[in-house]
């Protein structure tokens, strides 16, 4: 395949490997459009574009364990570290059966984006392993766990990179990476990871705070366009550690709930669906399939449904060109990291629809392991009350910053994002200089 015309610069005179081709598809392709949508607005700075738009390091690991029934099983494990520009690389993993080398590629540098978007000194990282988890017994998983965190130990570290929970990983899952790191290095090292248990060096509030985060960058959105919270009708794809809290908070708020998706089927009551007991059918039976409390809808119909806000906080690409035309919502927020293909970010621009895009929107999880790492350095804790103020004020701020951006340069809010998170790290790449 060719390369295009942005790709070729005088920096990158050799042909591309096809991951990084900016035709790629799939996340990374998506990324790289992304980037290419901003790059105008960076004025002198967009001489180190570039940068942004290949990964500083990429490491693949096999991951072999010893499965219960005594076989050997091989997976295949990632760590990206898209850019340490601004801090060491900070990111999550994921354990999930889609988990390819580009699509952590594209999730590092979204990382990178979110974290500068929120101004934490970090750079951006992501990490995953090709498996369906939930085919793994309790020693499986552990076992897997520890090899894979063994095999990136040599890029990791407190003040390198530092993993986080994501899709299907959670705080035991971080306690054993933490524990696995802490041997190899013979000293404990609770900053190696965040997402802990409370008991580990784990923060208080790190578990509700990317849902909090959405909740609070929904509050601030709905006032911009007049939209009363109380009186909003809400739709969430994806019932666990985001879209479940975000949805709990919005109910509390005098929200309603009319719809829910995940990975088992859609529900859906026109009255409100009954967040908490939805939850406590979600953690008994694994997901919202089979809740008696609403009816049940056919997957495609959950695009369509008459609400005012959508949240998908599940994967990527699930609001496409195929949808978006669909989408009854005011306003999305995008609790997901890429929810949404540029395709179908252009179609809701031009209907009207407000995005509230990833990269701010789901930023208070990473924004409270910030809190935790910060923690752990000093081995002083803060309560949750401090932990969910200071986060709220950090998600307001930027949110107020990055509104005024979209409203001076007449752009969608995921640009303005892109322009502020953009600009902070090519200021802080051109700062440093390039080394030898
Ligand atoms: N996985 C989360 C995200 O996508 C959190 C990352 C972190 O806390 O480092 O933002």
């Amino acid at each position: 395949m060719a390369n295009t015309p942005a790709s070729n610069t005088a920096t990158s005179s050799h042909a591309l490997p096809s991951y990084l081709n900016p035709e790629h598809l799939g996340a990374w392709g998506i990324y790289l459009q992304q980037v290419d949508r901003v790059t105008p607005y960076l004025g002198s700075l967009s001489r180190w574009v570039e940068t942004l738009k290949r990964p500083k390091r990429a490491l693949i690991v096999d991951v072999p364990i010893e499965l219960d029934n005594g076989t050997m099983a091989h997976f295949e494990g990632y760590r990206v570290q898209h850019n340490t520009s601004r801090g060491p690389g900070k990111g999550g993993v994921r354990f999930h059966q889609d988990v390819t080398l580009s699509e952590v590629m594209a999730l590092s540098a979204w990382m990178s984006i979110k974290n500068a978007a929120v101004n934490l000194p970090f750079g951006g990282a992501k990490g995953g392993i090709r498996v369906d988890p939930k085919t793994l017994s309790r020693g499986e998983l552990e076992r897997l766990t520890r090899r894979y965190t063994s095999e990136i130990g040599i890029i990791i570290g407190p003040t390198k990179d530092i993993p986080a929970p994501d899709v299907n990983t959670n705080e035991q899952i971080m306690a054993w990476m933490m524990d696995t790191y802490s041997m190899n290095e013979g000293a404990t090292a609770s900053g190696v990871v965040t997402g802990k248990p409370v008991a580990l060096g784990g923060s208080l509030g790190r578990r509700e705070a990317t849902g909090r985060g959405v909740y609070t960058v929904g509050q601030e959105a709905a006032q911009h366009i007049g939209l009363d919270i109380g009186q909003a009708r809400i739709a969430v794809q994806g019932f666990g550690n985001v879209g479940g809290i975000a949805a709990k908070l919005f109910a509390q708020a005098g929200a309603t709930v009319v719809a829910v998706q995940d990975h088992g089927g859609t529900v859906y009551k026109a009255a409100g669906l009954d967040v908490p007991a939805l939850l406590h059918h979600v953690s008994a039976h694994g997901s919202v399939q089979g809740f008696e409390d609403g009816d049940t809808l056919p997957d495609a119909q959950f695009w369509g449904v008459d609400c005012d806000i959508l949240i998908p906080a599940a994967l990527e690409q699930q609001i496409t060109a195929a949808n978006a035309h669909l989408i009854q919502a005011r306003m999305v927020i995008e609790g997901a990291n890429g929810p949404t293909t540029p395709e179908a970010d252009d179609i809701l621009h031009e209907r009207g629809i407000l995005v509230v895009p990833d990269v701010i929107a789901n930023a208070g999880g990473v924004t409270v392991s910030y809190f935790e790492w910060v923690q752990d350095f000093s081995s002083f804790f803060w309560s949750e009350d401090e932990i969910n103020a200071r986060l709220v004020r950090i998600m307001r701020e930027a949110f107020a910053a990055i509104w005024q951006v979209a409203d001076e340069h007449r752009v969608s809010l995921r640009t303005a994002t892109f322009i502020v998170a953009c600009t902070r790290i090519l200021q802080a790449r051109e700062l440093r200089g390039l080394y030898p």
